[in-house]
């Protein structure tokens, strides 16, 4: 059994971080270092699933709640437009294998993707 993600032990409660929304299956917290005015995390409770590859695959349901919760939050904590990120493989900037989606949001719209 491997090691429990940051994401896992941020929901346990063992490393601290804000649980800003949740649903039944899934949570968003700050991301810890910014990208953007209002960068989040949207992430599924459980860590089955490494990418949104195999989350779209193997619970197409639990992907559609994370929109869900990345648009409630959008709304929530800027105009309600965003980005939604997965960084899917470490070429891509995957650092955490436990499936998450950034939602960008503030004044974005004068700067072009990736900038
Ligand atoms: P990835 O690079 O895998 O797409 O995204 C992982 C994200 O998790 C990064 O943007 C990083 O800043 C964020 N992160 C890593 N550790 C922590 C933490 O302990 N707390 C919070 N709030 N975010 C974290």
């Amino acid at each position: 059994m491997s090691e429990p993600s940051v994401f896992t032990r941020i929901l346990r409660g063992e490393i601290p971080s804000e649980v800003i929304a949740e649903t039944e299956n899934a949570f968003a917290i700050r991301d810890i270092a910014p990208q953007a005015p209002v960068h989040l995390l949207v992430i599924p409770k459980t860590e089955r699933y490494r990418t949104v590859v195999e989350l779209a695959a193997g619970d197409p349901d639990l992907l559609s709640e994370l929109v869900g919760l990345a648009n409630a939050v959008a709304a929530e904590h800027s105009d309600g437009d965003f980005r939604l990120i997965f960084n899917t493989g470490p070429g891509a900037g995957q650092t955490v294998f436990h499936v998450h989606a950034h939602v960008l949001a503030g004044g974005l719209s004068e700067r072009s993707l990736g900038g």
